[in-house]
């Protein structure tokens, strides 16, 4: 149902987004002047990138994050959180560049095309905070995924709704890392006839269905675990984890 906070919310985007698009023709990363070629991120920039090549690695410091907790297949991170590629995610976050989220979720899914994928989950905002910023930038790292993801396995999907956010929780950034483990217990639902449906529909296949969880940033993981030990514990199914950026 369209509600006039959605159209409201629909405008402060797309005002956002042709703000960040039309006026900026500077690098998100250096500041740099782009050219008439570039978008977003210059080319030195870009062959910089601090790629993590987590998706290459057995045991990269990525997976070690959720070693002795919940167990996940693999997880996957685009770039290092630092320096001035931390302008990436700022960008996204709160400056309404949903292009660059698609890009590099583009990428992010180029780099994870090898693994079995059926469903792409993104960790939720609540909705109060989603109304406020407009969007979720998870879901838009989904939307990039699966369009590269799609090009080798066409019945990939997004699930946009089966998890859900149930209490509003204070910018992260404002917390110790003890406070935001407690903070983001019990913090999320599953969307018990989603999975249901999706419980019936791999059952029929005969398959397990295999989950990728996209958030932006892998931290502590704490936010991770939570949303990946609760799918767990509501479907049986595999877990993988994909990031843009990884903090080291
Ligand atoms: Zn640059």
């Amino acid at each position: 149902m369209i509600s006039v906070k959605n159209i409201a919310s629909g405008l402060k985007v797309w005002a956002k987004s042709i703000a960040s698009v039309m006026i900026k023709r500077e690098c998100v990363c250096c500041s740099g002047p782009l050219q008439s070629f570039e978008t977003d991120i210059c080319t030195k920039c870009l062959l910089d990138l601090p790629s993590s090549f987590t998706w290459a690695e057995e045991d990269s410091p990525a997976d070690k994050v959720f070693w002795g907790r919940v167990r996940i297949e693999k997880v996957t991170s685009l770039f290092l959180y630092q320096g001035r590629y931390r302008n990436l995610l700022y960008s996204i976050k709160y400056k309404g560049n949903i292009r660059l989220a698609l890009r590099l979720g583009k990428m992010l899914g180029r780099a994870i095309a090898s693994q079995d994928i059926d469903l792409i989950v993104p960790v939720p905002l609540h909705p109060r905070k989603k109304r406020k910023r407009g969007y979720n930038q998870s879901e838009i790292v989904c939307r990039g995924i699966e369009a590269s993801l799609k090009q080798t396995a066409p019945s990939v999907a997004t699930e946009n709704r089966l998890l859900e956010r149930k209490r509003f929780t204070r910018t992260q950034t404002q917390k110790d890392r003890i406070d935001r483990w407690k903070n983001v217990q019990n913090a999320f639902n599953v969307n018990f006839k989603k999975a249901g449906q999706i419980r019936q529909r791999f059952r029929d296949k005969g398959k397990t269905p295999s989950l990728l969880l996209v958030d932006d940033v892998l931290t502590t993981g704490a936010t991770l675990d939570a949303c990946a030990s609760l799918l767990k514990e509501t479907l049986d199914c595999r877990i993988s984890i994909a990031t843009l950026a990884y903090v080291p």
